[in-house]
């Protein structure tokens, strides 16, 4: 199934996996991803909205758009009917804005899943190296303070577990001054997956799951982005 995917894009001349894709190579691997459908029109995101149950996010499926809120074309907590056909619209109007010429596939559906600590986790490739898998907070702390880490994969789980300690923001995630600690384990179990996925799929040049939510209990992955190699 993996190679399914995969072999796909390469066949339309695509370098790179949609957020839909990366997200069933990812579900193949056990790791959890926002419930999502992919609408070719309105009545279709609709539909899927209410399949899925509000609130619900929308997105664009564009090969000509990776960098989606870069062009307005992600719309979180929609919570009715009325809220989907107006972001629906907007989103639309956005792109084509921004990227006249861009493709369209579709509109993504999913789940909106609660707010929480954002954390990246992600895979390139160095010639030298191999595939060497990064971890770090997200936003800020990743863009502006560049406070992640590396390892070579594959990782153990010991690695991955001292990876999270690494980073400067680690305190965010064990919890301070009476804040819950967040869900290690689960961010350690995503990386041990995507471990395997590489090792499994070395034609994978770069894999980000950018963001990843996580919990008291548990972590999701929202968004998921994978270059191939050619
Ligand atoms: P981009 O292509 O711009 O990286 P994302 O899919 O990462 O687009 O969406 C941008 C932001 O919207 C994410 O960083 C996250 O904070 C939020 N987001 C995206 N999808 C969801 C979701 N299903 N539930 C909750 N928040 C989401
Ligand atoms: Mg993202």
């Amino acid at each position: 199934m993996p190679k399914d995917i995969i072999s796909r894009a390469l066949s339309e001349g695509r370098n790179f996996l949609l957020e839909p894709e990366a997200k069933l190579l990812c579900a193949y691997y056990g790791i959890p991803v926002t419930k999502f459908k992919i609408a070719r029109n309105l009545d279709e995101a609709k539909r899927f909205a209410s399949e899925i149950g509000y609130p619900v996010v929308l997105k664009i499926v564009s090969p000509d758009v990776l960098h989606k809120t870069d062009v307005g074309a992600v719309i979180v907590n929609i919570k009715n009917e009325e809220e989907l056909v107006r972001a629906y619209n907007t989103i639309m109007e956005n792109v084509k804005k921004h990227k006249p010429n861009a493709r369209i596939i579709g509109m993504i559906v999913q789940e909106f899943v609660p707010q929480s600590l954002e954390v990246i986790v992600g895979v390139s490739k160095d010639p030298q190296f191999g595939h060497a898998i990064m971890f770090g907070l997200g936003g800020i702390f990743v863009e502006v303070l560049k406070d992640v880490t590396f390892r070579i994969l594959p990782i153990t789980d010991k690695e991955a577990r001292e990876m999270l300690r690494e980073v400067k923001g680690y305190p965010l995630l064990k919890g301070y001054r009476g804040r819950e600690p967040l869900d290690e384990d689960a961010i350690v179990d995503i990386m041990i997956k995507v471990s395997k996925m590489i090792e499994e799929n070395p034609m994978i040049s770069q894999l980000d799951l950018n963001p990843i939510i996580v919990y008291t209990k548990g972590a999701k992955v929202v968004d998921a982005r994978i270059i191939l190699e050619t």
